[in-house]
């Protein structure tokens, strides 16, 4: 194994600044962990009516999202899905941000970045922050937009939605699309995280004790929508502004 891939390897098992990030949100901020929608994977998103309700564009985890852990190839059932989500916003406004391809700590030549990019047809953002930390910087001058009018798609509550909270992104989290070879430590992580977010989203449904979540572009009703397909799935922001 390469040193870059080994150094990969261990960075995605301990993210020091995922950890500080989750230790602020356990602490201070529960609703920076919860999505605006909540979907199996993204075969369950409507991207027509994103595009209808103004979004410019999207930006897709790679791992558990649109590949299986540490693949470099697209999950096969998802191409369709891809495919329309490519059509309604334009090649050029669907990206990949991944904390291993195009990460400049651990994908410093762009190798992974530009093998992904022939895979699954769409740009792979080259970036120095490991999400859940940075700005949307690199982002916004990649989609010549503010991040409110992009959708930020990822299976991790603690670092695809946290980031994409943070900075003004729609958040859509989507379940795993395997566990399968991922170390026992994310997969306990994960269990962690989900456990957290199910209890704070009771709260949200229940007292509306945390910060309501409804995006700037729409309003909670409209969330609906923006299902394709029937799926009886938990709203989690679906608070009244
Ligand atoms: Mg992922």
């Amino acid at each position: 194994m390469l040193w870059a891939d080994l150094r990969a390897a261990i960075g995605q098992r301990l993210n020091c600044e995922g950890i500080i990030s989750s230790a602020k949100v356990i602490v201070k901020d529960h609703s920076l962990a919860i999505p605006h929608l909540s979907v199996p994977d993204i075969r369950w998103i409507n991207w027509s009516e994103l595009r209808r309700r103004g979004f410019h564009g999207v930006v897709f985890d790679k791992d558990n999202t649109l590949t299986l852990p540490y693949s470099l190839t697209l999950w096969p059932p998802l191409k369709p899905s891809l495919e329309r989500c490519k059509a309604e916003f334009g090649d050029d406004n669907v990206a990949v941000l991944s904390n291993t391809a195009g990460l400049f700590e651990f994908d410093p030549d762009g190798l992974k970045a530009r093998q992904l990019e022939r895979e699954i047809g769409i740009k792979v953002i080259r970036h120095k922050a490991k999400k859940p930390a940075g700005n949307a910087e690199e982002i916004e001058k990649h989609f010549g937009c503010p991040a409110s009018m992009l959708v930020m798609v990822g299976d991790r509550h603690f670092t695809d939605v946290v980031y994409g909270n943070r900075n003004g992104f729609l958040t859509v989290w989507t379940q795993p699309l395997s566990v399968k070879g991922e170390p026992v430590v994310v997969r306990l992580v994960r269990r962690f995280e989900s456990a957290l977010v199910n209890r704070w989203s009771k709260k949200v449904n229940a007292v509306g004790r945390l910060k309501k979540l409804c995006h700037a572009i729409l309003i909670c009703e409209h969330l609906a929508n923006l299902y394709d397909g029937v799926y009886d799935v938990k709203m989690y922001a679906a608070l009244p502004l």
